[in-house]
């Protein structure tokens, strides 16, 4: 299905602390804005929306003076450092009111702008989601590159949907971003929610720059952080391990049972040392297999909980 052309794009960029980078980035990306305008790819209408998520610099006096002087320019202040995930969430949620389709990127350009181009162009096709995908990570140190590659993969074998090496980059149409709102979770993982809503996707490819100032606002405890509620909030599969072992405990310890009883009845063991093993391993199974079984019904609730749409109705013939 093929799009009318020129409607209204929004980039959503969540800052904190990003005082180093604002005016580069707002520069850049208003050449971008411009450049798109002028061959009538989208709208006059256009932004470029920053959302501050309560940085304790200059970020948003920055981004109050880029607005007074520009109107492309918008600004979303968080009432306090809500963390990436829902400062992005936040900025999208705004966006959509306004916009026919909104990109999502970071505040330090890392990810190539110029792909922008191929991102529009794919929803003028008919796309309802564009993700975008790093091809290479050479400029990430040999760390990043590898406890990242080996986070999608964990994600992947837990039971969760994520696209390989995609991160928060990436095109959504107002009708994903209205789909999106359906998904109530509180402990939320946009990378694994977002495939959840399904329709028409593509993929674009890029290159990774490497950060051009300021430094990464990604510490290690903020990406462990990140990776455990990526696991934890899309599956419940760690419960499902632990009724596993459990099982296999409780396996193992009737077939010690029955070595066991066979030594006692041939006479090779002393005193009290059958009932003694043959109860350290059936109540370690039965415990880890309790706990198990609960963690099952645990993890149900939890599911529950989240209140997530059933199903998405794409297209309705009548
Ligand atoms: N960010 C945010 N809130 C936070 C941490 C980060 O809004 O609590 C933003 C940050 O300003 C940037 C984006 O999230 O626009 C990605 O952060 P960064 O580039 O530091 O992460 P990295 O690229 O090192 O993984
Ligand atoms: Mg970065």
């Amino acid at each position: 299905m093929e799009r009318e052309r020129n409607q209204i794009l929004y980039l959503v960029i969540p800052c904190y602390n990003e005082q180093e980078v604002l005016p580069e980035t707002s520069k850049r990306l208003k050449e971008k804005m411009e450049s798109l305008m002028e061959r009538e790819m989208i709208s006059r209408e256009s932004k470029i929306m920053f959302v501050n998520d309560g940085s304790k610099d200059r970020t948003w006096e920055l981004i109050e003076e880029l607005h007074a002087g520009d109107p492309i320019f918008q600004g979303v202040k968080l009432s306090r450092n809500c963390g990436h995930q829902n400062a992005l969430l936040g900025g999208l949620m705004t966006a959509k009111e306004y916009a026919d389709m909104v990109i999502s990127l970071d505040a330090d350009l890392q990810d190539d702008i110029d792909v922008i181009d191929q991102f529009v162009e794919k929803y003028y096709e008919g796309c309802e989601i564009v993700y975008g995908v790093r091809s290479a990570r050479t400029t990430d140190t040999f760390f990043k590159r590898f406890t990242a590659e080996g986070f999608y993969k964990l994600i992947n074998f837990m039971g969760g949907e994520v696209v390989f090496n995609h991160a928060d980059y990436r095109l959504m149409s107002k009708r994903a971003l209205d789909e999106l709102q359906g998904y109530k979770e509180v402990n939320l993982f946009l990378r694994g929610i977002v495939p959840m809503i399904g329709f028409q996707t593509d993929v674009v490819t890029y290159e990774r720059h490497e950060r051009f100032a300021g430094e990464s606002k990604y510490p290690m405890k903020k990406m462990l952080g990140l990776a455990a509620d990526g696991i934890t909030s899309l599956s419940t599969k760690p419960i499902r391990f632990i009724m596993l072992t459990g099982a296999l405990i409780f396996f193992c310890s009737i077939v010690m049972l029955i070595y066991s009883l066979v030594q006692h009845f041939l006479g090779n063991t002393s005193v009290g040392w059958t009932s003694l093993i043959v109860s350290i391993w059936a109540l370690g199974g039965l415990q880890l297999l309790a706990i198990g079984i609960i963690g099952e019904y645990i993890g149900k609730i939890y599911l529950e909980t989240k209140e997530r749409p059933k199903y998405i109705i794409e297209k309705v013939l009548r």
